[in-house]
């Protein structure tokens, strides 16, 4: 409760921006993730790794934009390509070589990737991914992980009556014998298993190589297709959570951080399946969305990707991100808090418990109320990040941005010690 008063009390043009919003939004914005009690915090802006509370506080940004804000909020070169896009003109109704470009660096870079169609969103890749699944195997059932999310029509940490309707069938994450059983009672109506190879939303729960290797195995017998969702994994090596595992899904989902901070999504896979979108196809399939090309997208993700996302920074970047990880997990058990922060390379997430955390529901067991208190305080120690504990890193953080998220976890299990 002081926690929450300390917030209140930081924030009151949040508050009053809040109510505002609210007559007109309902709960204040369009995002239900970036509610939290009392009120969501309003931005005023960012500039590289920090971000500006309406209240004028600046805060190290360690929510990254759940994963999309990687290259942070100025970084020179998208903004040049920005600049550039804009002098070309937008709505151009037209293919673009950004288009063909970004494609084809997507395509080089991820071995599941044959071909790409773009989209504006994660979620709505997904949707088509699963679409397309359904479809070519002429079979009905999804296999989805209880407590996975693939997206707002995808979500099934909890129930949700917005859900698209596909007939899920469900698996626990990292556990194979779940995944089989399920299969067999699928039968032969399985069309396709849609997983994370790390659980991302769920709690950066990363998936055992046996377990996604032992998926790949399943659909081979049951003839039903693979589909790594790597929206939030793919920033996590040159090739994505495939590449590290060496399995290559028959498809795959892309979005977030590939647009250099703009809107996107996308999917892709083996030629033989994608080929089926190309309109000259005898039986081709319809996939439209105004915007699935536009301008700045295009371009803006083209030299992120080709000019700042490179396969060296990537490695770099991620190993950075374990060893800040390896350092927060270090000061934890040095203070003897029931506390642990799991992920890899650079996505994490804090759980208030010293129990393995392998699957969602390993992640309920935790005290909701710790982990409110270790969001509140966090924020109220100039580290934003999600209010479920989930911290991004992005490319702009340097040492002393690592050492401060690390000072601020340090004075987080001191001060609340008993409690943990
Ligand atoms: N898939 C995963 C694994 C995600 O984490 C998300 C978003 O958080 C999505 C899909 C949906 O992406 P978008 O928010 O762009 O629709």
């Amino acid at each position: 409760r002081d926690a929450i008063q300390r917030f209140t009390e930081k924030n009151p043009k949040s508050l009053a921006q809040h109510r505002t919003a609210s007559a007109v939004l309902p709960g204040g914005n369009t995002r239900t993730v970036l509610y939290h009690e009392p009120f969501p915090m309003a931005l005023s802006g960012g500039e590289g790794c920090y971000v500006t509370s309406l209240d004028g506080v600046r805060y190290l940004d360690g929510l990254g934009e759940y994963t999309a804000g990687l290259f942070g909020h100025s970084d020179p070169v998208i903004r040049a390509a920005i600049d550039t896009a804009l002098d070309g003109g937008l709505v151009l109704g037209g293919h673009t070589r950004p288009e063909a470009g970004l494609a084809a660096l997507l395509c080089d870079r991820f071995p599941a990737m044959d071909l790409v169609r773009f989209t504006n969103s994660g979620t709505e890749a997904n949707l088509l991914a699963v679409g397309l699944a359904r479809t070519l195997t002429g079979r009905s059932k999804v296999m989805v992980t209880s407590g996975g999310y693939h997206g707002s029509m995808m979500l099934f940490a909890a129930p949700n009556p917005l859900n698209v309707p596909f007939p899920y069938v469900f698996m626990t994450y990292n556990d194979l014998d779940s995944a089989k059983a399920t299969a067999a009672e699928a039968g032969d109506d399985l069309a396709c298993i849609l997983v994370e190879p790390m659980m991302g939303s769920g709690g950066c729960i990363a998936g055992d190589p046996d377990f996604l290797r032992g998926l790949r195995d399943l659909a081979d017998r049951t003839g039903a297709l693979l589909i790594f969702d790597e929206v939030m994994t793919s920033r996590l090596s040159p090739g994505g959570l495939q590449l590290t595992h060496g399995i290559t899904p028959d498809l795959m989902t892309i979005g977030k951080y590939i647009g250099g901070g703009l809107t996107f999504g996308g999917f892709g896979g083996r030629g033989d399946l994608m080929r089926r979108f190309d309109p000259a196809a005898p039986d081709a399939l319809l996939h439209a969305g105004t915007f699935n090309n536009n301008t700045l997208t295009m371009s803006a993700g083209l030299a992120a990707m080709s000019q700042v996302y490179t396969p060296d920074v990537i490695a770099a970047h991620n190993a950075r991100g374990d060893r800040l990880r390896d350092r927060l997990n270090a000061i934890c058990s040095d203070a003897g808090a029931a506390f642990q922060f799991t992920g890899i390379g650079s996505m994490m997430t804090a759980h208030p418990t010293a129990a393995p955390i392998r699957t969602y529901s390993d992640t309920l067991s935790a005290d909701p109320r710790l982990r409110a208190l270790f969001f509140f305080d966090m924020v109220d120690s100039g580290v934003w990040l999600a209010r479920r504990g989930m911290i991004n890193l992005s490319l702009p953080m340097g040492d002393a941005e690592h050492d401060r998220i690390a000072e601020a976890v340090e004075s987080f299990v001191t001060l609340r010690a008993p409690l943990l």
